[in-house]
């Protein structure tokens, strides 16, 4: 029976592999198997409300387990290796909590091959962001910009309580204003009335203080300039201070110093100003990857140089022709208008 491989169960990956297994796998004209290195699949465009605190993760998590038996697929751990020669890709040892290895590295062959694993938040080798910024990658990401915001307004809230201080402010820098940065910066100010709601009001809706960031002349740059118009404008009637064509170039202790020299001030920092592909497929033996480290593909979906390994989303460079353009404009924008 032919193989087929789906490594990724994001956004894109889940979809095709339940859709593959409804049909091929159901029939069994083909074995259908899923690779994903978590148990459970978050939206990721649902991470900035769980990290504002308006979204709990568990309960809009898809267990991979229960979906690989509701849609006739299999379901295993992370990828490691893709041997190209044999077909075959390596998974890595499953390990749990304590250290312990409960499964061994092991191999599985593939007919076909899609990798769909996403990418992760690119710092551009910006000095200290890595180490004293917050990335959004991750639902477990996620959870900690939100444990630590609500540290913040606990600590402020027993200081009031303490008498020893009034009302306090809290500074949040976060820097790329791509869908990531806009969403993030809406949902936190939506979040900080809530907080004042839960009684949690030593720091007011308005102290919460929020600067968007980006080099670029404009937010949303991905679409077109009237959307990105009227979101600037709605973040801007929101209380959001939008700082468009500012260059960061360094994080220190004190915040984050733009190309300028001028330092911003913010007690929680957070980037998202790009996007690059997982290392490991670089050196994927013999596969093409551009300068995000995503692999190159054809217009059929196939790696340039493995017409068996297909790659689609964030860790794909598709070449684009002027039908597939006007396809992702529409798709971006119909995308912005459902929110
Ligand atoms: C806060 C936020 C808001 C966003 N808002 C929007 C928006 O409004 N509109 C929009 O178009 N886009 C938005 N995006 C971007 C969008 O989420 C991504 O473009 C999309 O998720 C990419 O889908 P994907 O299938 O390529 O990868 P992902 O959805 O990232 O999935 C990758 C999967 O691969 C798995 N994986 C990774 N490495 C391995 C490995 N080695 N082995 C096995 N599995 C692995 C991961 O666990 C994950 O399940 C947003 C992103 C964020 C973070």
């Amino acid at each position: 029976m032919h193989m087929i491989v789906v490594v990724g169960g994001g956004a894109g990956g889940l979809e095709l592999v339940t859709r593959l297994g409804r049909s091929l796998g159901k029939s069994r004209r083909a074995e259908v198997t899923l690779v994903d290195s978590q148990m459970t699949h978050l939206w990721k465009p649902l991470l900035h409300e769980v990290a504002a605190g308006s979204l709990d993760a568990s309960g809009n998590e898809l267990d991979f387990v229960a979906q690989a038996k509701w849609n006739h697929f299999l379901f295993l751990g992370t990828l490691c290796n893709v041997d190209r020669s044999n077909r075959r890709i390596r998974l890595a040892a499953v390990i749990d909590d304590r250290g312990a290895e409960l499964i061994p590295q092991r191999t599985i062959d593939y007919d076909t091959l899609v990798l769909a694993v996403g990418s992760t938040t690119n710092d551009f080798k910006t000095p200290g962001v890595a180490e004293h910024c917050v990335f959004l990658d991750t639902p477990r990401d996620a959870e900690r910009f939100r444990k630590r915001l609500l540290q913040h307004y606990l600590a402020a809230h027993s200081r009031r309580s303490e008498s020893k201080i009034r009302n306090e402010a809290v500074n949040i820098a976060i820097v790329g204003a791509g869908a990531t940065g806009v969403e993030l910066a809406a949902e936190l100010r939506h979040a900080a009335g809530q907080f004042a709601q839960y009684g949690l009001d030593s720091i007011a809706p308005d102290d919460m203080r929020i600067a968007l960031i980006d080099a670029g002349p404009r937010v949303l740059p991905g679409l077109s300039a009237k959307i990105s118009a009227s979101a600037q404008a709605a973040l801007t009637r929101i209380g959001v201070t939008v700082l468009t064509s500012t260059m960061i170039n360094e994080k220190t202790s004190e915040g984050l110093v733009t190309r300028e020299g001028i330092c911003i001030q913010a007690s929680m920092k957070v980037w998202a100003a790009g996007i690059r592909a997982p290392r490991f497929l670089g050196k994927i033996d013999g596969l093409e990857v551009n300068h995000l480290g995503q692999l190159r593909v054809k217009t059929t979906l196939q790696t340039t140089h493995d017409e068996d390994i297909f790659a689609f989303g964030d860790c794909a460079a598709c070449p684009m022709n002027e039908d597939n353009e006007k396809n992702g404009a529409a798709t971006r924008a119909s995308r912005a208008s459902t929110g």
